[in-house]
């Protein structure tokens, strides 16, 4: 009987060796932007007591009421989440670690995040995010700063003019101004009862400004009529998004301020932002943020200012392969070719005196004919082949090969065994000299 095929579990994708190169170069772009800046990676644990997303993320949101992966734990019968997100744990990380002892920090995290939404292009059950907390500090600058490593991080990943994501920005104002707003709002929606959606209905009482986010179209002309938070907001709610404006436009940062733009979470207040594409369809959110002054207090530690961001590494790399997609540096630099039984060990050595010049080295393991072996060191994209057989060891000698037409290494030499791992690796030196 056939045994069953197994297979991954929905919405969550595995990462293949053809397309992890890009991602690696992207991971490794992004980390050094964030390192310019003064940021320190922090890592906390995939899974998370599930209070903690219930405080931290708010409990009428769409991740807690119906995206998150809890369960209870057999063995002990804790309740846990799979994280939806990071800021609450990074948060909870910070607390328990008093990490604010001595000032501000700025850390970054890169991981995945777990939500049972309905897979689609762009939108994943496990999908991955860079993010950025900088705690302590109450902005203006900081969140401008943020904005600001945000437009250079497209540049360095080579995502610029209108291939960059665009900003929107708006201001969530102060607890008491989102208050008044909400009464207005819930008016307003009251007055439109009939139009809501059962959603809507539902947070009516309990988190109105959410219907503002509803995608449902039948609800947009009611949406496109409500109150504006905008109208709502003091006079240092606006000198803090003024301010922060200003330092955008003495950098050349674009933006537009979309007084509708409210976030997915319950934590922000003041600034809020997102880059969005239209290269990538309905998901063109690459990255969102803002403010959450008062989520480090709310979580148990000493009141304490703060302004973050996350990035969804799936849609930045789709983003990538749609407008920019960089070319990568070959995997591998040498592959070593060898026959006769007893070229084994020598081929071995020799690879590994590559390895020791910091060469990438493929070394051809199993039986396979001298042909056969040249096909597979063409198709493994090495730089060049070595050779070494019995005739080359008798007279202490290896063959290199060059086997890309582009590049500095042009012909095929036989140089002395000693000498080959100098030779290989000043030959592509220049050749990497020569390409950039
Ligand atoms: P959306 O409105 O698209 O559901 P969100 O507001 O829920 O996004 P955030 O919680 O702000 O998203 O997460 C930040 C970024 O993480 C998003 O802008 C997006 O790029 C990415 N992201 C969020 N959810 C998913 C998902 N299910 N699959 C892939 N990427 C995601
Ligand atoms: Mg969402």
């Amino acid at each position: 009987m056939a045994k069953e095929k197994l297979t991954g579990v929905k919405g969550m994708n595995d990462l293949l060796p053809d397309q992890s190169g890009l991602w690696e170069w992207a991971e490794s772009s992004v980390a050094e932007v964030f390192r310019q800046y003064g940021y320190r990676a922090i890592r906390t644990p995939i899974l998370e007591p599930t209070a903690l997303f219930v405080r931290g993320i708010g409990e009428v949101t769409d991740i807690v009421e119906k995206e998150m992966y809890t369960f209870t734990d057999a063995l002990n019968g804790e309740q846990l989440t799979l994280r939806p997100e990071n800021t609450a744990a990074v948060v909870r990380s910070v607390i328990e670690h008093n990490l604010l002892y001595d000032g501000p920090k700025r850390l970054w995290y890169v991981g995945p995040m777990f939500r049972h939404e309905r897979p689609q292009r762009g939108r994943y059950r496990q999908f991955h995010q860079f993010g950025i907390e900088a705690l302590g500090m109450p902005g203006p600058d900081i969140d401008a700063e943020q904005l600001i490593m945000i437009h250079r991080l497209w540049q360095s990943l080579g995502l610029d003019g209108d291939r960059a994501p665009r900003l929107e920005l708006n201001s969530l104002g102060t607890l008491a101004e989102r208050q008044a707003h909400r009464k207005a709002l819930i008016e307003h929606f009251q007055t439109h009862a009939s139009i809501l959606d059962a959603d809507a209905q539902r947070r009516l009482l309990t988190n109105p400004l959410r219907i503002l986010d509803s995608k449902n179209p039948a609800m947009q002309p009611v949406i496109q009529s409500a109150p504006l938070l905008t109208d709502f907001l003091g006079d240092a709610s606006r000198t803090h998004l003024a301010a922060v404006i200003k330092i955008l436009e003495q950098h050349g940062v674009g933006y537009t301020v979309n007084s509708r733009l409210v976030r997915g979470l319950d934590y922000y207040n003041l600034t809020v932002f997102e880059w969005i594409t239209d290269r990538l369809g309905a998901q063109g959110t690459v990255c969102g943020g803002g403010r959450y002054d008062s989520l480090i207090e709310q979580m148990g530690g000493a009141s304490a200012p703060a302004c973050g961001f996350a990035i969804g590494v799936e849609r930045l790399i789709a983003l990538l392969q749609e407008v920019a997609a960089p070319e990568l540096p070959s995997v591998l630099d040498v592959y070593v070719v060898h026959w006769g039984e007893a070229s084994v060990g020598a081929a071995m050595q020799l690879a590994e005196q590559c390895r020791g010049q910091g060469l990438r080295v493929q070394m051809h393991c199993g039986e396979a004919s001298l042909k056969s072996q040249m096909k597979k060191a063409d198709q493994s994209g090495a730089e060049c082949a070595v050779l070494m057989g019995e005739d080359e060891r008798a007279q202490g000698v290896v063959t290199v090969k060059p086997l890309r037409a582009e590049g500095g290494m042009v012909q095929q030499d036989r140089v002395p065994i000693g000498d080959a791992a100098a030779v290989i690796s000043g030959l592509l030196k220049c050749k990497i000299k020569k390409g950039s």
